[in-house]
Parts: structure tokens; sequence; C-alpha cells
């Protein structure tokens, strides 16, 4: 489960993380006593807010209810804003890239540090790969003072003590979360010292059975900032049911029965769904093209599953559905199309055109969209 930045920072400071844990700001909620300046933040589960104009800063000089306006319109990476976040402006110095995650091929939770922060980290690994270091932990002992004074120096930091406390927090945080990324980018340093400006955290949906409350808060919070777009667009078209899951698997089915199958093909493949939309009745392309839509709006995807049995359903049809949506918005995540059955042929020829691949075995489909998910 990706979580919100304020939702990632709330947990940074009642885990001893400096920061700024900031105001969440929902859709029309009024602002009262704010002085400038402030840095206002989109709150979306994507990341390169910035560079998508989801990040403003409020200098007193213009209306601010104006700026909230306009970021509460944006559409970043086709993810609607959910709340923004008001937080003070700091002063940044410096910004270091910092992290912990899983390292599949060590088998074991990595820190990786850069003196290049801000900016895209994978665009530092191809860039200036000796720019980031990454330490592997002993997962029984966590980060040794001399792994942490070797990313001092490497970074350039001379306040030692700070930066251990820091990282010992981060591990804190993502052991007793079981979390599978915590990431803080920029981590900046200011005339206060070190400051996480931005939080990522992922949480393992493996350890919600050891988190159930944390869990369903996390999610009850999620889906009443999410909800309007999604409740809009159910009740728009009734025969298509929605059930927003917290994965990142995408799924779109033409049948109910179809559906469970392959959400329990996504778990036996390690994969957890992000939603569930089934077309039901009978369809057609506008049906399909709605589906599209939403389950496209669910934030925190990674990839959209498409299963497609034809029956009363025409291939054509759902073919014609899916191109639609595909020249309108374009795909936001990898899309993985299974289609047989009526009309079979006619829809895949129009696929092929259209260069959106289909697969034939619902394994191999479910397979791809999975491993997708695995590498990020
Ligand atoms: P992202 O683009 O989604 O990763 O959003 P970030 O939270 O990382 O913010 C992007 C950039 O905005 C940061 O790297 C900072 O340069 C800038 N920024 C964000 N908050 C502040 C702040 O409080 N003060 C200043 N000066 N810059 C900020
Ligand atoms: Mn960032």
């Amino acid at each position: 489960m990706k979580l919100y930045e304020f939702q990632g920072k709330r947990i940074f400071r009642e885990n001893g993380i400096p920061v700024d844990a900031g105001k969440l700001l929902k859709l029309g909620q009024q602002i009262e006593n704010i002085s400038a300046p402030k840095v206002l933040k989109a709150q979306v589960l994507t990341g390169g807010r910035g560079k998508a104009g989801g990040i403003k800063i409020w200098d007193g000089l213009s209306d601010v209810s104006q700026i909230i306006e306009n970021l509460f319109e944006l559409k970043i990476k086709g993810e609607s804003v959910g709340g923004i976040l008001l937080q003070e402006m700091v002063e940044i110095q410096r910004e270091f890239y910092l992290s912990i995650t899983y390292k599949g091929t060590k088998a074991t939770p990595v820190l990786i540090v850069s003196a290049a922060g801000g900016v895209e980290i994978e665009k530092i690994a191809q860039e200036d790969p000796e720019k980031i270091v990454a330490i592997p932990l002993n997962p029984l002992v966590g980060p040794s003072e001399y792994q942490v004074r070797y990313v001092a120096k490497k970074i350039g930091y001379e306040n030692y003590r700070e930066l251990k406390l820091l990282i010992d927090n981060v591990y804190k945080v993502f052991r007793k979360y079981d979390a599978t990324l915590v990431e803080i980018n920029p981590l900046a340093v200011t005339p206060d010292g070190l400051v996480a400006v931005d939080a990522k955290v992922n949480l393992d949906d493996k350890s919600e059975f050891r988190h159930k409350e944390l869990f369903e808060g996390l999610l009850k919070e999620q889906l009443s900032l999410q909800k309007d777009d999604v409740k809009a667009a159910t009740e728009e078209q009734d025969t298509i049911t929605y059930v927003p899951l917290s994965g990142t698997v995408g799924l779109i089915s033409d049948g109910a029965g179809t559906g469970m199958l392959t959400l329990d093909i996504i778990k036996d493949a390690g994969g957890e769904a992000a939603n569930f939309c089934e077309l039901g009745g009978t369809t057609n392309a506008e049906i399909m093209y709605k589906a599209m839509t939403m389950a496209m709006e669910k934030p925190g995807m990674d990839s959209l599953i498409v299963v497609l049995i034809g029956g009363f359903n025409r291939m054509d049809h759902m073919a014609e559905g899916i191109i639609k949506y595909r020249n309108d918005h374009g795909f936001k995540v990898p899309v993985f199309v299974r289609m047989c059955g009526t009309l079979e042929q006619v829809g895949k020829e129009m696929m092929k055109e259209s260069d959106i691949p289909v697969f034939n075995d619902l394994q191999e489909t479910v397979n791809h969209a999975v491993a997708l998910v695995r590498r990020k």
C-alpha cells in the first residue's frame, strides 16, 4: 500500500524523524489566518509532483485560495488531487536523497543515500551511479556506526550524531510498519539541521494481518480523499461494479466469475489487486471506455489487467473502447489485455493495428502484470 506524503509525514513525526507534518486541506475546506510564505503540495500517490506543477509556493502577494483552487483542478499523471498539504517554507541549503528498501538480490534491507537529492533517483542511478551509496543492512543489527560514518563522509555531512539518529529512526519506521520502502527525497539541510521535506512510504500488503487497524485507518483516509471521482463514475453507469482495493494491480473483467478467478491468480502470483471493476450486464464500447476511466483513476496502481471472455460480449466493441481510451488519455500504467470469445479475431486485429498487445493465456497475462509490480 502506497501512502500519501501527509500520511508518511505523520508516521515520521511520531517516530522522531524531523519533519513539518503540515496541515491537510480537503476540497472545499476553508483556510483561516495563514501567513506567508507557505508551501502548498498536491497530495497524489505518483511521484514527480514538482515537475508536474503540483508544488506551489505562496509568497503572500497573490491570492492563496486561487492557488488552492488551481491545485485541486490539476491532474498529475492522470491522478486527481485528493488534498493539499500546507507547509511552512523551509530554507533549503542542500538536498540529499535517503531511503531504506529491500534489495531482492541481497535478500536484506539496503540503505541508499546520495548527495544529489531532490531529483529522481532513477536518473542519478543512470547518469551518475557513483553518486549513490547502497549499503546492505544486517536485519538483526540495523544501521551500524561504521556504516553511517561512511555515509556521512560520502555525502559530506559533518553532524554524524544527527545523521545516525535520523537513519536509526528511518530504519525503525521501516521495521515497525513492515514497509517495503521509506524514502526521503529531498532530505534537506536547513539552518535548523536535517528535515524530511518529502515522504514516500510503501507498506507491505502481506503484513496487513499484523497491522489491521493501521491499514484500515490509512485506507479509509485515502478513500475519503479519492471517493468523489470514483463515486461519480459509479453513479453514472450502474452496470459497472467498482470496488477499490489497496494493492497495486488494477483489474477489469467482463464477468464476476472471471474477475474472482483473476483475483486469485493475481494473489497466487504474488500481487495484490488495486481495484476490481466488473463490466456487468450487456456491454458495449462506451461501457468499456468508462471502466477504463474508473480503473485508471485509482492512485497507486502499477499495472492494469483487462480480462475479457466474450459470450454476449463482442470483442470488437471491447477493443474499440480500450483503443479509444488509449487515444484520448494514453495509458498511465502498462495495460495487459486477455481477449477471447465472440469476434475474438476482429478484436485482436483492431488491437494489433493500434499496437496494444493482447494475450491468450490468463496466467501469462497476470504474470506479466505482477512481474512489473515486483520490479518497482
Ligand atoms: P516531488 O516532486 O513529488 O518529489 O515533491 P517534493 O516534496 O520532493 O518537492 C519537490 C521540490 O520542491 C523539492 O526538491 C524542493 O526543492 C522544493 N520544496 C518542497 N518543499 C519546500 C520548502 O518547504 N521550501 C523550499 N525552499 N523548497 C521546497
Ligand atoms: Mn520528492
